[in-house]
């Protein structure tokens, strides 16, 4: 299962106010209550998407595609085709770019953003 048709209508309303209104410093916690009922019905392979830039990050399918990932790393992540999920279209190329994607992996709701380990900024 990728995502339910509904949970992706309210979630994205919830994500466009906040942003809309500068809630975004605090909204993905409150976003993450929302979700965590939808969470823990799901039961993600974390296998990893083809999508994702060779390197360090990298994004499963898991993804529901609330673009929270997106709201904080713009830079390092891309939306599929329809929408229904994001990947990890660059690499982050400096410090700032891997907090933000660390941050990203911080507030995704799914846990679907990963690291492999290795170093991905000199
Ligand atoms: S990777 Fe995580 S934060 Fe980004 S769209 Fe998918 S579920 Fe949301």
């Amino acid at each position: 299962m990728r995502r339910d048709a509904t949970h992706f209508t309210v979630f994205h309303l919830i994500l466009h106010y906040c942003l809309r209104f500068r809630w975004h410093n605090h909204c993905p916690e409150k976003v993450k209550v929302i979700l965590d009922k939808e969470v823990s019905k799901m039961s993600p392979t974390g296998k990893k998407l083809e999508e994702n830039a060779s390197g360090k990050y990298y994004v499963t399918d898991a993804c529901d595609g609330c673009g929270i990932c997106f709201s904080y790393a713009i830079q390092n992540f891309m939306y599929s085709s329809d929408s229904s999920y994001y990947f990890v279209f660059q690499q982050p190329v400096d410090p700032r770019e891997e907090v933000d994607i660390q941050r990203a992996m911080e507030l995704c709701p799914m846990s679907c953003i990963k690291d492999d380990g290795e170093t991905s900024v000199n």
